[in-house]
């Protein structure tokens, strides 16, 4: 079938192989110009591994570290007539790339809240790796069942005590607009908690170390984000902002759970790219629009890739020598948060319509940004090609 993007709000409903597959090499072809990372482990867990900040981890850990991965992750496959879901795509092109250098990457996809895929990676880490010696946590989902209880949670995005009415971008409309946000319910709070808390987090690290398939040294991190007064009333001090310090909280415990293995976890703050999960978050997509014309003309740009490249290479493989903040965090989003960058940001805010929108901010790369998570706009992609399905 001709495959073309089908945008339904902040979602794109349809994606292209080809495509995926080349947003995949692109971020490849990034990190091994950058030459191999030494110092690092030689075999990863990654939980949330097919988009976004996950997806870019695991090509660092396979193409910069020569790591070999099991990556986890839920994506749609190929149904009749319709195409997989863009991570099921990425995914499967990592892995083909990988073992084509000779790595071993595997995939699981299934629900990583569940008991039954912790245990299935249980198996695959002790049927090819023995033991594991480092854990990516990047899950960002809108559901969670706790598989112990059978309980649903739902997590939401909105402010905490006050409602919240701000400017925002209407992506596929172009059109800048207000938003208006009732605050969460003390219900609405607990359940985002649960979702995008720590609390799975620790589970998995709980199952994998009773299982005994934890190296010594063992590491582990998850992903969080800050960001600017701008967006502080519906993200760090909203209900995702809540979620976000429990599982800064979870990291201290877990490090408390590892210490029979001189095992760490931490907190790694990254800063705003255009991903399925952001694009979901009012009011960023139109602060990411200016951020990066901001940081563009300050030559501070990065995307996914170059910020987990970063990750890897100036600050894992330094060990003790990373640079953390006092809440023993590493940051990322430095050169996002500083005060040049954010003042430059807050100026252009207040002034910014429908009207001059493409010329005060760069929204048009945020929309390339966002039809290229979907392997859309890529210039050796053949989009009138007829893709079979191999479901
Ligand atoms: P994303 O939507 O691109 O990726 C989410 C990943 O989670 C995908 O691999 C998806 O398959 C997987 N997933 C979702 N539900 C799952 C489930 N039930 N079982 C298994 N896998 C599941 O998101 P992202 O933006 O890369 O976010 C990853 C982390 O990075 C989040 O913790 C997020 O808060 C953090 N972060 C994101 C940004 C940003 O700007 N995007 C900035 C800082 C931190």
């Amino acid at each position: 079938m001709v495959i073309k993007p089908r945008i339904r709000g902040f979602i794109c409903v349809t994606a292209h192989p080809e495509g995926c597959r080349e947003h995949v090499r692109e971020q490849m072809a990034y990190v091994q110009k950058q030459g191999v990372i030494s110092g690092m482990p030689k075999k990863f867990l990654i939980i949330g591994s097919s988009t976004g900040y996950g997806l870019a981890s695991r090509i660092v850990a396979a193409m910069g570290c020569r790591a070999d991965s099991i990556g986890v992750f839920f994506e749609r496959p190929e149904e009749a007539e319709h195409p997989a879901s863009a991570g099921f795509y990425n995914a499967r092109a990592l892995d083909a790339y990988a073992r084509a250098e000779g790595l071993l990457s595997e995939s699981i996809n299934g629900d990583a809240f569940s008991d039954a895929v912790k245990e299935e990676a249980i198996e695959l880490i002790r049927r090819h790796l023995g033991q594991v010696e480092a854990i990516i946590y990047s899950l960002a989902s809108p559901r969670r069942t706790d598989s112990r209880t059978g309980e649903t949670y739902r997590s939401v995005l909105k402010p905490i005590g006050q409602p919240f009415h701000g400017k925002t971008v209407h992506t596929d409309k172009k059109e800048i607009g207000e938003i208006h946000l009732e605050p969460a319910s003390e219900t609405e709070i607990r359940e985002t908690i649960r979702v995008m808390g720590g609390e799975d987090w620790r589970r998995w690290l709980e199952a994998l170390r009773t299982a005994g398939v934890l190296a010594r040294n063992i590491q582990t991190w998850a992903y969080s984000y800050i960001g600017p007064e701008l967006t502080r009333p519906i993200y760090a001090e909203g209900t995702m902002g809540q979620a976000k310090r429990d599982l800064e909280e979870t990291a201290r415990c877990i490090t408390d759970d590892l210490s029979g293995l001189d095992g760490r976890a931490f907190i790694v703050i990254n800063k705003a790219v255009v991903t399925q999960a952001s694009s979901a978050i009012p009011v960023v997509p139109l602060y990411m629009s200016i951020l990066f014309r901001v940081m563009k003309q300050k030559g501070l740009h990065e995307d996914c890739i170059q910020q987990m490249d970063r990750l890897f290479r100036e600050q894992l493989a330094q060990g003790e020598q990373a640079l953390r903040d006092a809440e023993g965090r590493i940051r990322l989003d430095d050169w996002e948060m500083r005060l040049d960058v954010q003042e430059e940001v807050r100026k252009i805010w207040p002034q910014i319509t429908t009207e001059n929108l493409e010329e005060l901010s760069d929204f048009a790369a945020y929309q390339q940004d966002f039809l290229k998570l979907f392997g859309f706009g890529f210039p050796y992609v053949d989009y009138e090609a007829d893709i079979p399905l191999t479901h």
